[in-house]
């Protein structure tokens, strides 16, 4: 696919930049961008960073990142934001989550803010849902079809503490493509070295192939990188041997 990929708002510290929280949207915004390009390109598509780090106000902004979009014919235009206004600083246990937003329930982005949402669900964050906006400049005056990511709020202790840039980004990767760059994982086995093979079991002639990361005697370091593992979107059993 090719595919156009911004960070909303002008950087933090300057004019127009998002929204201020316990994290700073802008900044925030930026790492999961540079995630998300570096992922999507790890994977083969072709894309185009058309955020706008020198905007003079919020509209030349905009204007700005529009002009960067059209200026490519692509498959997907996609807008990382945070979302501000859950005002839940001190944490009440419950993430405020996640939305997308698209120009129409016709676009043709929709199944893919859908599958978004669901990603970034899956990391454990509310699932707000697909909304259709007709007012966001961005949606009115794109080429493509486009999506809005709120990934999640910068002023809800909850999801902050849920929230690091790297997974969301992969959650995002996931949804456009259905597929994971796989992670290099840190491997810290205390007694033996990782090892991957296969695995007959007797009385009939079915074979497993297991794909085996660690292996350890304390199971609480096997529980730990079962953690990293899902962290990093991967499926992971902890299985006695
Ligand atoms: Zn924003």
């Amino acid at each position: 696919m090719k595919i156009n990929v911004h960070a909303g708002h002008n950087p933090d510290g300057k004019v127009a930049c998002g929204a201020v929280g316990i994290i700073q949207e802008s900044t925030e915004a930026r790492k999961v961008k540079n995630e998300v390009i570096s992922q999507l390109k790890q994977l083969g598509h072709t894309v185009y960073d058309c955020t706008c780090d020198n905007g003079t106000s919020q509209s030349n902004v905009l204007t700005k990142i529009v002009n960067a979009c059209i200026a490519h014919t692509v498959d997907l235009d996609v807008s990382i934001h945070f979302n501000a206004g859950a005002g839940d600083k001190s944490g009440n246990g419950k993430t405020t989550g996640a939305e997308v937003y698209v120009y129409s329930n016709t676009s043709k982005a929709k199944p893919y803010a859908e599958k978004v949402c669901s990603a970034i669900a899956a990391l454990g964050f509310a699932n707000r849902g697909v909304k259709i906006s007709t007012n966001l400049y961005y949606l009115r005056k794109t080429n493509a079809p486009a999506m809005l990511i709120e990934c999640c709020f910068v002023d809800d202790k909850d999801d902050v503490q849920l929230y690091d840039y790297q997974s969301m980004a992969a959650a995002i990767v996931y949804g456009i493509t259905g597929k994971k760059v796989a992670q290099p994982a840190d491997t810290e086995s205390d007694d033996e070295a990782s090892e991957s093979g296969a695995e007959t079991t007797t009385g009939d002639a079915k074979q497993i192939y297991r794909v085996q990361v660690g292996a350890y005697s304390v199971k609480s370091n096997a529980e730990s990188m079962q953690t990293k593992l899902k962290k990093a979107g991967f499926d992971a059993v902890v299985v006695k041997a």
